[in-house]
């Protein structure tokens, strides 16, 4: 499919028609990561995807349209769990865009995941029109996602339009060398788009806990680092596929005895690798300045941890000063970027680490197909 197709079949906000006075739901990714204080409060890391969203929300406000968010906030499992509340967004919304309804946690209801007809039924009751701006969402065919579009005029917001226009591009025009940096905390989660990408891509930078299935595959031990033995043989597949895939040579961690230690890409019995080492970062950085156009999901360590922030920091600052095209998805990613002031120098940050994956894997996702099938489309 060409960006062009992917994109111009759905609707935008200009087809909504006249929205002075229509009740408007907006599905936001209001999804912010969330911590608790000593004191039991729970406040946002970063509030990235509520300003993200704004642009969408204005555009509404100002034409005289009363605008309902909805979202979810985290993993409740299908019930009402106060740790999931959304007081926190809603505070922070309220500061932002005074007046904006938003409704509760929509995962507080199971019917939201299975994508229950009577509960898409509850969400447009009173409710005109409908927005999806939740790029983070939109492969998920969830209630919320693709109920909606069914039976309301509909549209995708700013933000999930320009999220579609970049990703697509990537996908179908890519600069080259085009290169992917993985890392995060799991292999299974990436794999179908590691894959993908190995078709797309001029060579692919792996780091992250993902990179010690990928030492085990190629046969080094790795002490007691996180490890997916059931991936191992993909792992194996992908690396003899002749693909140029870049691991790491050095790793930083803790020894058996909770020291922090540096090894090379060989672990001791006992030791944990929880970031790459200084030498993998530089080489690393290397392949990102060097490269026209780069995809990057997922830290390369536990950057949560001072102590194994290095490397994605090294990375992230590549990411910054390289000439390429620079993409960055994923909540966790995007806020490792932040942490570090490097947001403002990425050409696009995702808000979207799973729906930027599968994007770029399938070419399309379920929310946005719902949108093409809207009665204004
Ligand atoms: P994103 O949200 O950007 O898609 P992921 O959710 O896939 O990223 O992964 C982020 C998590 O991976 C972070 O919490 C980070 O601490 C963890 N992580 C990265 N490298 C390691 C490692 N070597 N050991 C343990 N956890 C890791
Ligand atoms: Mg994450």
């Amino acid at each position: 499919m060409t960006p062009t197709t992917l994109m111009t079949s759905i609707p935008t906000l200009e087809d909504l028609g006249d929205v002075d006075g229509r009740q408007v739901l907006v599905r936001t990714d209001f999804n912010v990561p969330l911590t608790t204080g000593d004191d039991g409060s729970v406040s946002i890391v970063d509030d990235f995807r509520i300003r993200a969203a704004m642009a969408t929300v204005e555009w509404l406000t100002e034409r005289g349209a009363q605008v309902v968010c909805a979202s979810h906030l985290g993993r409740p499992k299908g019930r009402v769990d106060e740790r999931y509340s959304m007081a926190p967004v809603a505070s922070r919304l309220a500061e932002l865009a005074p007046g904006v309804e938003l409704l509760d946690n929509l995962r507080f209801d199971a019917r939201e995941e299975t994508n229950d007809p009577t509960f898409v039924t509850e969400l447009v009751e009173g409710i005109d029109l409908y927005v999806n701006d939740a790029f983070g969402a939109s492969h998920r065919a969830h209630a919320s996602i693709v109920g909606p579009p069914t039976v309301l005029p509909s549209a995708m917001g700013r933000l999930l339009q320009r999220e579609v226009e970049v990703l697509s591009s990537m996908r179908d025009s890519p600069k080259r060398p085009f290169v992917a940096v993985l890392g995060g905390a799991k292999v299974s989660d990436k794999l179908g788009v590691v894959e993908a990408l190995l078709g797309a891509v001029d060579s692919l930078v792996i780091g992250g806990a993902m990179c010690f299935t990928f030492l085990a595959a190629k046969g080094h031990r790795i002490g007691d680092s996180l490890f997916e033995p059931d991936m191992v043989d993909t792992c194996r597949r992908l690396l003899e596929s002749g693909a140029a895939i870049h691991l790491p040579d050095d790793i930083v961690g803790l020894d058996a005895n909770g020291n922090f230690a540096t090894y090379g890409a060989r672990l001791p019995d006992g030791a944990k690798g929880f970031d790459i080492g200084p030498g993998s970062a530089a080489a690393f950085s290397d392949v990102i300045m060097d490269a026209r156009m780069v995809f990057w999901n997922g830290p390369m360590g536990m950057f949560e941890d001072d102590r194994f922030a290095a490397g994605t920091r090294t990375v992230a600052e590549a990411m910054a000063d390289t000439k390429a095209f620079t993409v960055v998805g994923g909540g966790d990613s995007a806020a490792a970027l932040a942490s570090f002031g490097l947001e403002d120098r990425i050409d696009h940050v995702s808000t979207g680490g799973g729906a930027s994956l599968e994007l770029l894997e399938f070419g399309d996702l379920p929310g946005l197909a719902a949108l093409r099938g809207a009665p204004n489309a």
